[in-house]
């Protein structure tokens, strides 16, 4: 590399330390009051930022600036505008204003808004979130000065993925200070931070350019196992390829010059499967990275003549791809509340702050798990991998331990130590173990200082999995603040409050395999609840108890959590039928034919040998053309079914009932049709077969 990685690194960021050099002392004062305690923002300090931040990327070869934005459909948009503005004289200049900086106004009416905005009243505003700092993005189209925005309607309902985000890490602030003051801290604020770990796959580009079903749907619809799979264990960890380290290397260059900081990359359980993750940020600027990550892989795979697959389950039969939600929650002196110390059992504030996420996490694990929900991760969740529908936490043997004791006894006297490790070796120098092993199997683990949220789908933003968390556990802590604040003896009432919390909720610990058929059975026992879909995760929205929630705490009105259910439904609905309308195109055009083309080549065999031998055994020729003809049927069977209610879904017009169609109806009848293609598969000539299999696509980067 040529430029030093720490001058590279956020050379493309209107950061902090640029924000200190261009802009005069006062205005950098205004705006980081603004940034840091959430004050309202004055219009003359845009007016002086937007003139920095123009010279500034002007500098930088900056032609266009967008304002960067998030809609429901889960991944960003932005509308480009160039700087020039023409002068008196027939040139122009290079102008952008406050005005400009602040609102956008993008004509959006055809982002999905579930019914807020019918088309006719199209107006929906952009508004620069100051929180996440602006970026310059260098692609084929130059460079871009990206701001992030929030997106709202003209009557001021969210439509987009951040500004209930923010609503909550302000809410999450609120409930939290007011905790942590009642133990004599002095704090002003208290964000979450976020650290999410993003895994995905690459392909072979010209390959993937051959299957219709990557290209419209992200994941293969047919194909069968090769002969070698991830059951050897020689991918996780396993040393990096050239193709994809050169990838990681560009990739790693692109997002450190965009100011994230991504940290770790190695290769995952399954063939060509791969993770990044960077080191957490506040969950505002986490999210919005997250999206350049995801972008950015894109793209840069893109140049290597690789694609990046970010889809939940791109191959049936291998590990799928998910996003770790590393999550925790951090004071304004530097101070993580999920932080246990040595002792966690006489950490009062911190068992307070455990009790309440337990809490949070028992009662709202319907919102947790559909904040985990879409399409593709129905084939993760509740399937045959990990992690389960079911949501529980983990929390260790040192934790458990310490809760085991408070719930007994009403007091916790010690806390178990990790010890030492001895591998038995002299010059290998004694390590200090954890307190506490991983679980690799739990949806919600506790991992030392922070919790890890592992539903959440690898292709989806990861904004409504940290507004759910920030607002459930904001909600506890209010109530909790609500009795400790008119406690007449606080250390009585926070010790009664610690030990009910943890009596009331201890069902949603569990420490086990989450893998295995018995806890499916014990959490049925304990009342867990474990949706196995997207279509039966919707309605947790809006329940009373969600829909009160959210108000409560101003992050969702009752209206904005009905377009959602509205959006969510259609959006599953619309995939199903992607998926089924790929299934029949490829089984009519490419796999039909093809085993025709086989099916003739046999015959033509066969005549051609009894022609020359009349007495010649073609038992062979003629036994695979019997067993592919069957199949064959069978196949034109499936097609004809997987047709027919593909349009009785389409005939449907309640968006609910659809979806629930497709699930019930369209999904199996997909699934009936893959399986004679994928026996196919095995059985005609491999020159003939219309597409790369997963050999092909797993094992040939
Ligand atoms: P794993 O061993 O779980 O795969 P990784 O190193 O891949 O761990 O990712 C862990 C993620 O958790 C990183 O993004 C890291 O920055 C993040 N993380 C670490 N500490 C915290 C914390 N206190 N709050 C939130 N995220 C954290
Ligand atoms: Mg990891």
């Amino acid at each position: 590399m040529s430029e030093k990685l720490t001058d590279l690194f956020g050379s493309d960021v209107f950061n902090d330390a640029t924000m200190i050099e261009r802009l005069p002392k006062k205005t950098y004062a205004a705006l980081k009051k603004t940034i840091e305690n959430g004050e309202d923002l004055d219009p003359n300090v845009a007016e002086v930022v937007a003139n920095a931040m123009k010279d500034w990327a002007i500098e930088r070869g900056a032609t266009h600036y967008t304002h960067w934005f998030q809609p429901m459909t889960g991944i960003t948009a932005e509308k480009h505008d160039s700087f020039i503005s023409p002068t008196a004289d027939g040139k122009i200049m290079m102008e952008f204003s406050g005005k400009e900086l602040i609102k956008g106004e993008p004509d959006a009416s055809s982002f999905p808004s579930g019914g807020l905005r019918a088309t006719f009243e199209a107006r929906g505003y952009t508004a620069w979130d100051c929180t996440s700092p602006a970026f310059l993005r260098e692609d084929a189209a130059g460079v871009t000065l990206c701001i992030p925005t929030a997106f709202c309607s003209y009557t001021g309902e969210a439509l987009d993925m951040k500004t209930p985000l923010l609503r909550s890490m302000e809410a999450l602030s609120t409930q939290a200070v007011r905790i942590v003051k009642l133990f004599g801290h002095d704090v002003k604020r208290v964000s979450a931070s976020v650290g999410p770990e993003q895994e995905y796959f690459l392909v072979d580009k010209a390959k993937y350019l051959k299957r219709d079903d990557l290209i419209f749907t992200g994941r293969t619809l047919f194909g069968t196992m090769p002969p070698k799979g991830q059951e050897l264990d020689d991918h996780y960890f396993g040393s990096i390829k050239e193709r994809v380290s050169s990838f990681m290397k560009e990739l790693n260059t692109e997002l450190w010059k965009m100011g994230v900081t991504s940290k770790t990359q190695h290769n995952e359980v399954a063939p060509a499967q791969h993770e990044l993750a960077p080191i957490y940020a506040s969950a505002n600027i986490a999210t919005d990275h997250n999206q350049l990550v995801m972008e950015s892989m894109k793209k840069v795979a893109n140049r290597h003549n690789l694609t990046c697959l970010l889809h939940e389950k791109p191959f049936a039969g291998v590990n799928g791809s998910g996003k770790h939600d590393n999550w925790s929650m951090v004071t304004d002196t530097g101070k993580n509340l999920l932080e246990p110390g040595k002792t966690p059992h006489d950490n009062v504030q911190f068992l307070l702050i455990l009790a309440a996420v337990l809490k949070a996490v028992d009662i709202h694990s319907d919102l947790l798990r559909v904040s985990a929900a879409n399409p593709g991760n129905d084939h993760r969740l509740g399937a045959n991998e990990a992690p389960p529908a079911i949501v529980s936490v983990f929390l260790g043997t040192q934790l458990e331990d310490v809760l085991a004791q408070l719930i007994e006894t009403g007091e916790a006297k010690s806390s178990k130590d990790g010890g030492k490790l001895n591998i038995g070796v002299h010059t290998i120098p004694e390590l200090k173990k954890d307190a506490t092993d991983r679980n690799r199997t739990s949806p919600f683990a506790f991992t030392g200082n922070k919790f890890e949220f592992r539903m959440v789908a690898s292709s989806m933003s990861i904004a409504t999995a940290n507004t759910v968390l920030n607002t459930i556990v904001a909600d506890v802590l209010s109530e909790m603040a609500d009795e400790l604040e008119n406690a007449s003896n606080f250390d009585l009432a926070v010790h009664d409050l610690i030990k009910k919390t943890l009596t009331d909720h201890q069902r949603i610990v569990f420490n086990g395999n989450g893998y295995s058929e018995e806890w499916v059975e014990e959490a049925a026992k304990r009342g867990l609840p474990n949706i196995t879909s997207m279509v039966e995760a919707i309605p947790a929205l809006v329940t009373d108890k969600s829909v009160k929630m959210f108000e409560k705490h101003h992050v969702f009105s009752s209206v904005e959590l009905h377009s959602r259910v509205e959006i969510q439904y259609e959006a599953y609905a619309k995939a199903i039928n992607i998926e089924a309308k790929t299934m029949i195109s490829m089984a009519s055009v490419k796999y039909i034919p093809a085993v025709i083309s086989y099916a003739k080549k046999l015959a033509d065999s066969i005549n051609a040998i009894k022609s020359a031998v009349p007495d010649a055994d073609v038992s062979v020729q003629s036994g695979l053309l019997k067993e592919i003809s069957s199949l064959l049927a069978k196949t034109q069977v499936a097609l004809k079914k997987l047709q027919d209610v593909t349009a009785e879904a389409a005939e449907i017009s309640d968006v609910p009932e659809m979806a629930k169609f497709f699930k019930d109806a369209v999904v199996p009848a997909m699934a009936e049709l893959r399986a004679p293609v994928d026996a196919l598969e095995v059985k005609v000539e491999k020159e003939l077969w219309p597409v790369p299999t997963y050999g092909d696509l797993l094992f040939e980067v």
